[in-house]
């Protein structure tokens, strides 16, 4: 799903294609077919030039935002283009609001530049000002026919009013949510800026979706589909955090069974401990009685030879903690570190496991009762 291919550094950042560019070359063939006439050779020149100009509009957008976190002082990781969009990957925000703003509006600042230079050239063309009528209105009629000159410029900066306008949408995660959530930050505090913006991205978003379906574009209906989603995504995340951190390692510790499974232990007797127990993933310790690592118990009843030792199949890493960690930190070391969990020592003893799957049931159980006590007040 993440697949991309590595094109090169362009002003020294590394740019990448996304594999969905694959499709963009069927798109142009079924774009450009017509029954009972064959494929019109002039529509598929004309279809990949406008790829061609979009894919530049969106890198020079993203590089606007790269080269101004440069510039700022914070690393540009990579970009990434989809055939519709483009990412710059900033993995760590700059610290002041002011240096935030500038590179999220830097993106958008390019493409309002570059229409602005497209302005005077087109105007300046015999029938400039019905041109520009008829670009910046797709609703509109042309009364002239314009030359490939004409329809270029006209294009260029249509589509770049577009990008700058349509990302500056205060809508998470759009460049112009982003903006807001940045300056909302300081007077209302991380979790309220990201309430506000993505239930902004919610609504903005569900709204393009219904103007998608009225002006019939599936395009639009795809990005506004993007919006939503990764607002409610984002949402979510952030209540999950909420949760977590008000949560203590009590709320979801796992004590150790009596019963332990050795590495040496053949699969059928590990399989026989977990008969005995709910959970998932159980320890696993070597034979001087110190923990090893996990086993999962889908791992064992599916894919194990039960004469094979548990050592073939648990997972040797695992993460410590102690009592006074933080949940939410320490959800976030494990997944980071990608493993079941997390061993809680108290005083050289392990006292108990701190398991994802704990955890995700934590959060399922407190989304239950808020939905309840929401529901039971809605009421009459
Ligand atoms: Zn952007």
């Amino acid at each position: 799903m993440f697949r991309t291919w590595r094109i090169g550094r362009i002003f020294g950042v590394p740019t990448e294609l996304h594999w969905s560019f694959l499709l963009v070359p069927a798109a142009i063939l079924v774009y450009a077919y017509q029954p009972g006439i064959g494929l019109r050779w002039t529509q598929v020149q004309w279809w990949t030039g406008i790829t061609v100009l979009l894919f530049l509009f969106v890198l020079i957008h993203e590089l606007g935002h790269a080269l101004t976190a440069r510039a700022r002082g914070v690393r540009a990781e990579k970009i990434i283009l989809f055939p519709l969009g483009g990412g710059a990957l900033i993995p760590d925000e700059p610290e002041r609001t002011f240096d935030q703003v500038l590179i999220y509006f830097a993106g958008p600042l390019a493409n309002i530049l570059l229409a602005l230079l497209t302005l005077p050239v087109l105007l300046w063309q015999p029938n400039g000002i019905y041109l520009l009528r008829f670009y910046l209105n797709p609703f509109g009629n042309l009364v002239v026919v314009p030359t490939l000159t004409e329809q270029l410029l006209g294009i260029t900066l249509a589509v770049n009013a577009i990008l700058a306008l349509g990302n500056l949408l205060p809508a998470y995660p759009l460049d112009g949510g982003r903006i807001l959530r940045a300056l909302l930050k300081k007077p209302l505090g991380e979790r309220v800026a990201t309430v506000i913006t993505t239930l902004l991205g919610i609504t903005i978003g569900a709204g393009l979706v219904g103007l998608s379906f009225s002006i019939e574009d599936p395009l639009l209906g795809l990005s506004a589909l993007f919006i939503v989603s990764f607002s409610a995504i984002e949402l979510n995340r952030g209540w999950q955090r909420r949760r977590l951190s008000r949560a203590t390692l009590a709320d979801v510790l796992r004590t150790p069974l009596r019963e332990r499974i050795y590495a040496t232990d053949r699969v059928y007797r590990a399989r026989a401990v977990f008969a005995g127990t709910d959970a998932k993933v159980l320890p696993v310790y070597d034979n001087w009685n110190q923990l090893s690592g996990f086993v999962e118990r889908e791992v064992l009843l599916r894919e194990a030879d039960r004469e094979h030792p548990v050592e073939y199949y648990y997972e040797a890493e695992f993460i410590t903690a102690t009592e006074e960690d933080n949940l939410l930190d320490l959800t976030e070391r494990i997944v980071d570190a990608d493993v079941y969990g997390a061993a809680v020592y108290a005083g050289g003893q392990v006292v108990g496991f701190v398991l994802t799957e704990d955890v995700i049931l934590h959060l399922d159980q407190s989304r239950r009762r808020f939905y309840k006590r929401f529901t039971s007040r809605a009421a009459p």
